[in-house]
């Protein structure tokens, strides 16, 4: 906890003043363009990889990045989803995996899941990741079937995203676009799905 408790007094001492005018402006109303859907995995740090800040991103994160399709009651990620439709009108969505992910690990070899039931249940949502699952990248090195498993997750979760009626709404109406993100913690780079070829290409060339 220590290390916390520094870092927020160095926040207040250090960052806080610098950057008053913008939180005063934040105090009172939000106005995200992106709708960041991603993993709760401590290494994806949306604001580090993208330059964003406060006010920027509108984030959910679950074990996975998933988009639940079929749920008998709400949950959190679909309602966030719509809130950030509906509400805030952001323009984009995007549904960002990433290498090395437990959850996807977790679905390919099923080790340890005896005693997490919940974690279990929930991962039953990226079993269509299999049926999109990507070509091999030798550039993955060992981690190519898990790295292939997790983009075709990405595929799978878009599909999900875009059937959720307030986003195919808003896409059908031009206000919102949706996008797939790999991104690869070893060598920092993001990878954008390409619909049209049905493949992943870096976002910056
Ligand atoms: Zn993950």
């Amino acid at each position: 906890m220590d290390r916390l408790i520094e870092g927020h007094r160095r926040f207040l001492a250090e960052v806080f003043p610098g950057k008053r005018s913008q939180f005063h402006l934040l105090a009172e109303t939000q106005a995200p363009e992106w709708l960041f859907i991603t993993c709760s995995d401590s290494r994806v740090v949306p604001d580090l990889i993208l330059g964003t800040g406060p006010g920027d991103l509108f984030i959910t994160r679950n074990a996975g990045n998933v988009v639940p399709l079929t749920s008998h009651d709400v949950d959190g990620v679909t309602a966030t989803i719509e809130y950030a439709v509906e509400v805030l009108k952001v323009k984009s969505a995007i549904l960002c995996g990433h290498s090395d992910c437990g959850a996807l690990k977790a679905a390919l070899d099923r080790n340890g899941l005896e005693e997490m039931p919940k974690a279990r249940r929930w991962l039953s949502h990226v079993e269509s990741a299999f049926s999109h699952r990507q070509p091999l990248n030798p550039e993955d090195g060992e981690g190519a079937e898990l790295a292939a498993l997790i983009r075709g997750n990405v595929v799978a979760q878009l599909w999900n995203l875009r059937a959720q009626p307030a986003v195919a709404r808003a896409v059908t109406a031009g206000r919102l676009t949706v996008y797939g993100w790999y991104y690869d913690i070893l060598t920092g780079r993001i990878e954008q799905y390409d619909e049209q070829a049905r493949r992943f290409v870096p976002l910056v060339g």
